[in-house]
């Protein structure tokens, strides 16, 4: 999660489905010896980063800071037909509707009193009506580009850093060693390249001489 006012990393979550301890376990119909066990998740990838999102945003509002609206990257095609829908859904049409946001495909009757103007008079103007499909027709060709809207600079050079400790060919999360790698790029992103001499000293380590002159010389990105 990367504030939009300092483009610093604030708050990080990682998931795991995996814990090399407890799966070689389970392989010997073992219960698994006592270990820090990184296993955190057991529903779908695709839950995971909604999750992970939940997570930052109650973790922040802990910390007494309010999040006042979380960018992410939409999927194209539900961009496309939510946009198809808004050209129906005021006309009373909601077959291209998506429950996420549409009561009326839910349930008519539970908002009919709250509502009931609406629902027995939607918008019948048919000039009106083509018009708007026009506009969101087009807006609707260019989902893939508007479900990156938002997305910084920031987050692509985080992935990147990610990518580099922990390639994808390599199974880093059935230990420990995603979620330092994860850590350390968190630092580097936000610190530069002198986290590495901040830890040493925190470990009561020599800095480095190399090293605390390499880190001076690379940019932060
Ligand atoms: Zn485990
Ligand atoms: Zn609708």
């Amino acid at each position: 999660m990367i504030g939009t006012q300092t483009g610093q990393i604030i708050h990080y979550a990682v998931r795991s489905k995996d814990c090399r301890v407890c799966s070689s376990a389970a392989s010997r119909n073992e219960p698994p010896k006592p270990h820090d066990c990184y296993q955190n998740w057991k529903g779908s990838a695709k839950a995971m980063k909604a999750d992970m999102v939940t997570q930052m945003v109650k973790d922040v509002g802990e910390k007494g800071f309010t999040v006042d609206a979380v960018v992410g990257k939409e999927n194209p095609s539900q961009i496309s037909s939510d946009l198809d829908a808004l050209s129906k859904h005021p006309f009373g049409d909601h077959h291209c509707c998506s429950s996420r946001w549409c009561r009326f495909i839910k349930s008519v009757t539970q908002i009919a009193n709250t509502n009931r103007s609406l629902i027995e008079n939607p918008l019948s103007t048919k000039n009106l009506q083509s018009y708007l499909e026009k506009v969101f027709t087009a807006y609707a060709g260019h989902s893939n580009k508007l479900s990156s809207l938002g997305i910084t600079q920031g987050n692509e050079s985080f992935n990147h850093m990610v990518a580099a400790k922990a390639p994808n060919n390599v199974h880093f999360s059935s230990s420990g060693n995603l979620s330092y790698k994860v850590a350390a790029c968190v630092a580097q992103k936000n610190n530069g390249h002198k986290y590495l001499v901040s830890v040493n000293r925190s470990l009561g380590l020599s800095s480095g001489f190399f090293t605390e002159r390499l880190a001076l010389e690379i940019p932060s990105v």
